[in-house]
């Protein structure tokens, strides 16, 4: 077990858990079935996760596919899914947990996610998402309501008035 990775995971998250433990697992997989090499950069990862639960964490910190690099995506199906896409490969998989036998506690679900083999964790699929784009520098527009910045993205134009998504509704 790489603990360097682990504790590194759980001094970000705060405390460890079984959910930290499934984004460490995750992550370790993807490192090997993703050929993902040490030397990886901001955005050379990307995970579209499907669950927005502890493991989210381990993922940003160990393949620094983070939510400020835009490297980071939640698309919530409530599933314990991770899509992660390899750019300097062009590798991706969708990486699901499988089920798991009942623990009397957390802290035995988590020693057997720790000790399990990765491959014996997860179903490897493949990815019908697509992935986004490395990150975009937006322009941003004054909207008319509120007079708040906005992204252009996040900006409608309604009348003839820029309109914000807050003030949207
Ligand atoms: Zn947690
Ligand atoms: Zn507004």
């Amino acid at each position: 077990m790489n603990s360097i990775l682990w504790e590194k995971a759980a001094e970000f998250h705060g405390h460890k858990c079984p959910g930290l433990a499934i984004g460490y697992k995750v992550s370790l997989l993807a490192i090997k079935h993703l050929d993902i090499k040490d030397n990886i950069e901001d955005e050379d990862i990307v995970c579209i996760a499907e669950t927005d639960a502890c493991g989210v964490d381990a993922v940003q910190v160990i393949l620094k596919a983070t939510v400020g690099t835009g490297a980071m995506r939640i698309l919530y199906t409530g599933k314990q899914a991770f899509n992660i896409f390899n750019r300097k490969n062009g590798k991706k998989a969708r990486f699901v947990l499988n089920d798991m036998k009942n623990f009397d506690s957390k802290e035995e679900r988590m020693q057997y996610l720790l000790s399990a083999d990765e491959e014996t964790l997860f179903t490897i699929k493949d990815v019908t998402l697509d992935f986004p784009e490395r990150a975009k520098i937006y322009n941003s527009y004054i909207c008319d309501k509120c007079g708040e910045k906005t992204a252009e993205n996040a900006v409608s134009l309604i009348n003839d008035k820029y309109i914000c998504n807050s003030c949207k509704g």
